[in-house]
């Protein structure tokens, strides 16, 4: 967390500030700022998904100080495609700040659908864009330039400033043979390159990944293996928002004769979407409901659905557990989990496996079979890029920090000097003229963690109050005392969770209420009517007692009744 403030040292016409407000260190809350004189543009607003010892938070967005301090500056929001690493955000800032959001056909489906959860379709204002099209916000002039990833409808930017050209690749990966065709536009950016680019911010995902990632096509291969062997139902588990996987997963269905049921709130969702808006298709009498699951024969179905990454409501851990209301896994099913398996969430996922196979079900991923491409670009296409734009100034973006080092060793592989290229860090504002470019300081940035659907954020002591009764579980004492005369009346009674007294002697829990009990022996009767003394002393005799005799520090909650 970085806690610098506010505004950068200068900021005249000549000047042209890009300041990331997330994604740069993380995989996730990519947030990037665009200032030039009195204008702001906001390159995509996403979360990041929250470390397990983040208990009981949802969601990590990045801090927006910077841009509702500058609020009458800000012009737009413009996304570069639907990920949630990318719109996640969205819903937070626009309660805040009330700006157009730009982005491509899909893009804006899928983020009208998460505004509206958030009751503010109504008021805001989202504008289509295709690729190719130029728009005018302030000083900057942006266009949008058609890239290829594992979401449909994806898009870099070019933007043309008073200061020189900068080029934002968002997400990508170079696929010559995309599903719907829809190639990755290198002629543009080539023209960028021969116009001259200032600056170059390019994704570093996969920047530890030799060679050339695979195209999304080679998908089918390995889907198309699976399908062949398999005599009884098949479920595929992927991500809901990689269409064109759900598109070539409903090709090999309908190839094989199979009718197709989608599962999942955001998988249905999403496909609906698509399905409206053109970017998927399904032909007649495929498309069936769970309930329908029962009509057809076992070697006649394929169920898509979300869960992929373990998540503990989710349809496939369900399903494991054997507690899915439509589908109980039996010997001859086949699950394929079509989609990488996310650091952090590994032993989740293996569990699921685990328990897939013991109810008897064949089991394919990641590792064993070839049913998962990324969608990011590997070395051999990021030096690509980089030849292509051949930029003044390169920033690698989209990282954890050793991606933003692998990616710049590249970017000096190709022939940037070292000190054109910055690794920069999540609130830095790095500030350019036509010929130079400088590190000028930091504006207020950090992450937010969030709990629901609230935008206030969740404080540190929350969280270390969650991970402690995780950890180490709680001891509740209830005691109730009379107020004139402090004499115990009730109590105390002990109450543990998470914590085991169970399996301790009556002895240990007689042992512990002594303790509670000589404590307040010690205390003059008129600190025992002051409750708040009461807990504080006896929270303190217990830490003290339970972690000699356990060695263990559960949360002490004494409940005091006066009567
Ligand atoms: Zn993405
Ligand atoms: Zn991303």
């Amino acid at each position: 967390m970085t806690e610098v403030s506010t505004t950068p040292e200068t900021s005249s016409a000549a000047t042209l500030s890009i300041i990331p407000l997330g994604g740069i260190g993380e995989i996730g809350m990519n947030s990037t700022v665009l200032e030039c004189g009195e204008d702001i543009i906001v390159i995509d607003a996403g979360l990041m998904f929250p470390d397990p010892e983040m208990l009981g938070v949802d969601i990590v967005i990045p801090d927006f100080t910077y841009l509702l301090e500058n609020r009458r500056k800000v012009r737009a929001v413009l996304i570069t495609h639907a990920h949630e690493d990318h719109i996640g955000a969205l819903p937070f800032l626009l309660k805040e700040l009330n700006v157009p959001v730009y982005g491509t056909r899909l893009t804006l489906g899928f983020i009208k659908d998460k505004l509206k959860e958030h009751d503010l379709d109504a008021s805001t204002e989202l504008v289509t864009v295709k690729p190719r099209d130029v728009i005018e916000l302030g000083c900057f002039r942006v266009e949008f330039i058609r890239v290829t990833h594992s979401i449909v409808d994806g898009v870099g930017l070019g933007i043309t400033t008073p200061v020189g050209r900068v080029v934002h690749t968002g997400d990508f990966k170079i696929d010559p043979t995309p599903v719907d065709n829809e190639v990755m536009d290198l002629r543009t950016f080539a023209e960028y390159g021969d116009k001259g680019t200032l600056v170059f911010l390019s994704d570093s995902t996969n920047a530890g990944q030799g060679g050339y990632t695979f195209s999304e096509k080679e998908v089918r291969r390995g889907l198309e293996d699976i399908f062949h062997k398999s005599k009884g139902r098949i479920v595929v588990a992927t991500f809901a928002s990689n269409i064109h996987r759900v598109q070539q997963i409903i090709d090999v269905a309908v190839m094989h004769g199979r009718k197709v049921i989608l599962n999942g709130r955001s998988m249905i969702a999403n496909a609906q979407i698509a399905l409206e808006l053109g970017y998927l298709k399904i032909p007649a009498d495929t498309w069936h409901k769970i309930e329908a699951l029962k009509n057809f024969p076992d070697d006649q179905v394929v169920l898509i659905t979300t869960g992929s990454q373990g998540e503990p409501m989710s349809a496939l851990t369900r399903m494991a557990a054997n507690e899915h209301k439509h589908f109980q896994i039996k010997k001859g099913d086949t699950i394929v989990l079509s989609s990488k398996m996310i650091p952090g969430n590994e032993r989740a996922i293996t569990r699921i496996i685990n328990h897939l196979f013991k109810h008897g079900a064949e089991v394919f991923y990641e590792k064993v079979s070839e049913v998962h491409v990324s969608g990011h670009a590997s070395k051999e296409e990021l030096k690509l890029m980089l030849n292509l734009i051949r930029p003044v100034f390169f920033i690698p973006v989209h990282g954890e920090y050793r991606h933003l080092v692998y990616h710049s060793q590249l970017a000096k592989k190709v022939g940037i000097p070292e000190e054109n290229i910055f690794i920069v860090s999540d609130g830095e504002v790095m500030e350019f003229t036509n010929a130079a470019a400088r590190r000028a300081g930091f504006v207020t940035s950090g992450r937010l963690l969030i709990d629901g659907k609230s935008t206030e954020g969740v404080e540190r002591v929350v969280i270390r109050d969650r991970m402690k009764l995780a950890h180490d579980g709680v001891v509740i004492v209830i005691l109730a005392i009379e107020k004139l005369s402090g004499r115990v009346v009730s109590g105390p009674d002990i109450v543990s969770r998470g914590f085991v007294f169970e399996d301790a002697s009556q002895e240990l829990l007689a042992e512990v209420k002594d303790v509670v009990m000589d404590t307040l022996t010690l205390m003059i009767p008129e600190a025992k009517g002051d409750w708040s003394l009461v807990s504080d002393r006896v929270r303190g005799a217990l830490k003290k007692f339970i972690n000699k005799r356990l060695e263990r520090r559960p949360m002490i909650l004494p409940v005091i009744m006066e009567v």
